[in-house]
């Protein structure tokens, strides 16, 4: 969506779209199109600060057994907007909080896709488990341990026999 500024600002309500990302990155497929919502006020004659919320449903793989799950993405964010050829950094109209990121437009407007493409990438986490007690792949032969036991962990690390297994491979 392509969101006029001045406009924007003047109807004084919140703009919504839903809007389809494709290759988001950081291996995550996007499973519907993103939910935002953006707010406009104008601060200055080329100033204006921008906040917002995102929500989308993801998928991706485990960390630990590699199933692909289905994650909620959510994010808010805070922009200042500042309409300048040529960026004076030295001057007032920052973010005043540090979750608030400063842009300099060449033009006033801007596209809400490149926004929400930036802020799915924030909101993607780190870690990411089916299950809090996903018992993951075997280390030796690949099995997913949630599905199935192996046999290499027979010799538990608790047994009297652990020790032994250790000196052997050494
Ligand atoms: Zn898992
Ligand atoms: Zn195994």
């Amino acid at each position: 969506m392509e969101i006029h500024l001045a406009d924007a600002a003047k109807i004084n309500k919140p703009l919504n779209t839903s809007e389809i990302l494709e290759n988001v990155g950081g291996g995550f497929e996007l499973k519907v199109p993103v939910d935002a919502e953006f707010r406009i006020h104008q601060q200055a004659a080329d100033v204006y600060s921008m906040s917002g919320s995102l929500k989308a449903l993801a998928e991706t793989a485990c960390n630990r057994c590699g199933k692909l799950t289905p994650v909620v993405l959510e994010q808010h964010f805070k922009y200042v907007l500042r309409v300048e050829a040529e960026p004076d950094l030295s001057t007032e109209y920052q973010c005043s909080d540090e979750d608030c990121e400063t842009l300099f437009l060449a033009e006033s407007s801007l596209d809400s896709h490149e926004i929400l493409r930036e802020q799915i990438l924030l909101a993607i986490p780190l870690r990411q488990l089916c299950n809090e007690s996903c018992k993951g792949l075997c280390k030796k032969c690949g099995v997913n341990l949630n599905n199935k036991k192996c046999q290499c962990g027979e010799i538990n690390e608790n047994s009297p026999f652990a020790i032994l297994k250790t000196l052997q491979q050494n």
